[in-house]
C-alpha cells in the first residue's frame, strides 16, 4: 500500500471548544502523520469554493455560515491508505450514526456541526490540499 495524503479540517465547533489537541491525538493514534497544519479564518469565498459540490443542497448556506463562524485548522495528513483511514477515525457524517471511539461520536454536536472534514477520495484530496497549501508548506 502506497503512502497517501488527505486533507483535513478541524471545524469551528471544535476549535471553539479547544479540541484541536484532542482531535489531533485521535488522528495520530490512527496512524496518520500531520505533515502540514495552520489555523485560519476562512473567507466566505473560500468556504463557498471548498463546498461548491454541495451548492444545490438545502444546507449549503448554513454550512458556509458555520465554516466562517470561527477559526478552523486545515491540515494535510499522510500515511498508508490515508483517505480511508481518516474517514474511519472521523466516523459517519451524522454523529448519532458514528461508531464508538470516532472523532464525530466523541465530539460532534450535530450533523452540520460535526467537528471535522476529510477528503472522500485521493483525487479530491489533491484539489483540496492545493486550495489551502503550497508545496513548501507540506513537510513529510
Ligand atoms: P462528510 O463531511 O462526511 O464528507 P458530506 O460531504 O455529505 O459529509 O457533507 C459535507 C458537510 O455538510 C458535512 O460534514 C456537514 O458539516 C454538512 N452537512 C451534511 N449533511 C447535512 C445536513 N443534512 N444538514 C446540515 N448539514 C449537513
Ligand atoms: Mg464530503
Amino acid at each position: 500500500m502506497a503512502i497517501e495524503r488527505t486533507f483535513s479540517i478541524i471545524k469551528p465547533d471544535a476549535t471553539e471548544r479547544n479540541l484541536t489537541g484532542a482531535i489531533n491525538a485521535l488522528i495520530e493514534k490512527a496512524g496518520l502523520r500531520i505533515v502540514a497544519q495552520k489555523r485560519i479564518r476562512m473567507t466566505r469565498e473560500q468556504a463557498e469554493t471548498f463546498y461548491a459540490v454541495h451548492k444545490a443542497r438545502p444546507f449549503f448556506g448554513e454550512l458556509v455560515d458555520f465554516m466562517i463562524s470561527a477559526p478552523v485548522v486545515v491540515q494535510v495528513l499522510e500515511g498508508e491508505n490515508a483517505v480511508l483511514k481518516h474517514r474511519d477515525v472521523m466516523g459517519a457524517t451524522d454523529p448519532s450514526k458514528a461508531a464508538d471511539g470516532t472523532i464525530r461520536k466523541l465530539h460532534a454536536k450535530s450533523i452540520g456541526e460535526n467537528s471535522v472534514h476529510g477528503s472522500d477520495a485521493a483525487e479530491t484530496a489533491v484539489i483540496e490540499i492545493a486550495q489551502f497549501f503550497s508545496g513548501n508548506e507540506i513537510v513529510g
